[in-house]
């Protein structure tokens, strides 16, 4: 419980864990529907893998899964799950099924666990690919449940989730459904822009400036759209940075990014932007916090200035 807790603070971590499966997957194309911001629903759909059937119960047993047993180090965080644990603790704390299927299979299977105890499984027609939904989220844990936010705020965080995913991954199609009302489609053409253009308009879209660089020395590079100066917010939820397209939070690339803007911003304005770095795994540490996923550079300052050179690149080619 102490674990799921790291992992499952709030529906939006549902949301998280199940979205990250799903593009492991190999998926092109999932759906995110979340009633009530996922207090009491939350159903994600893939079209990716499958699970063979005799694989879905070991996926609910905690750490079965875990790749951190893979002893090659170097692709080990390939993936963005990496702990066998996501799972066993949404289960543990809600009731959840699942239903998969592997695109060379015939049958699917089915299995519902209701805190983490199972309570049906078993062979079942259904689409290649996966779909897990999770609902009565804390239901058996009251004290955590009086905790959650609004199911407007909760609400939020899921399409500002969805959102940033993306940005990241315009090969897939994404669809995201509040309460029944699909509030975010994207085209999954693989075209960055597109994906933009779906996230936020047009307005924002038509002044984002495409950011690449490369440092020759260490391979590390920074690539992107970084928002034009008259693109400007009132606050960082424009600001996305990936690692290897993973999601993680960082203050230090925040800095970089708006360092760049110096003297382009008015004051309490930020940037719109989204950045992914691209470095070997060996060189980042993901796993500090569970869910937090602020990560730690093994050359910190290096990544800092190429992130500010790279906007900062991307910002000239704006000037008239
Ligand atoms: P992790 O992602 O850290 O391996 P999870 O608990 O999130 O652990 O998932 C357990 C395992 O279940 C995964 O390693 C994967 O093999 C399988 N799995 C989960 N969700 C999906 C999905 N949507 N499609 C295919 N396989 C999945
Ligand atoms: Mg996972």
């Amino acid at each position: 419980m102490i674990a799921a807790g790291e992992v499952v603070e709030r529906p939006v971590s549902v949301v998280k864990e199940l979205l990250e499966n799903s593009i492991d997957s190999g998926a092109s194309q999932i759906t995110v529907e979340v009633k009530s911001g996922g207090t009491e629903l939350v159903r994600v759909v893939d079209n990716g893998q499958g699970i063979p059937a005799d694989e879905v119960p070991i996926a609910f047993y905690r750490h079965a899964t875990s790749k951190l047993a893979d002893t090659d180090s170097l692709d080990r965080v390939a993936t963005m799950g990496f702990r066998g644990e996501a799972l066993p603790s949404i289960a543990a704390v809600s009731r959840i099924v699942i239903q998969t299927r592997p695109h060379d299979e015939t049958a699917g299977f089915r299995m519902a666990l209701n805190w983490g105890e199972a309570v049906e499984s078993g062979s079942e027609g259904c689409a290649a690919g996966t779909a897990v939904e999770v609902s009565d989220l804390f239901g058996n844990q009251p004290a955590r449940r009086k905790f959650l936010r609004s199911p407007q705020a909760e609400t939020a965080r899921v399409q500002e989730l969805v959102s940033r995913y993306s940005l990241a991954f315009p090969e897939i199609r994404f669809r995201l459904e509040n309460d029944g009302r699909a509030s975010l489609t994207t085209p999954g053409n693989g075209q960055p822009r597109e994906a933009l253009l779906a996230v936020y308009g047009s307005q924002v879209t038509k002044d984002m400036l495409e950011v690449h660089v490369e440092d020759p020395e260490t391979g590390y590079s920074v690539e992107g759209f970084a928002g034009a100066p008259s693109v400007s917010r009132a606050n960082r939820t424009y600001l996305t940075f990936f690692v290897n397209r993973r999601l993680i939070q960082s203050r230090m690339l925040s800095f970089a990014v708006e360092e760049a803007y110096t003297g382009l911003l008015q004051v309490k304005r930020y940037p719109v932007a989204a950045i992914n770095v691209v470095l070997p795994y060996a060189d980042v540490d993901v796993n500090s916090h569970p869910a937090k996923r602020e990560v730690r550079f093994h050359q910190e300052n290096r990544v800092f200035s190429l992130a500010q050179r790279a906007v900062r690149a991307a910002l000239m080619t704006d000037s008239p």
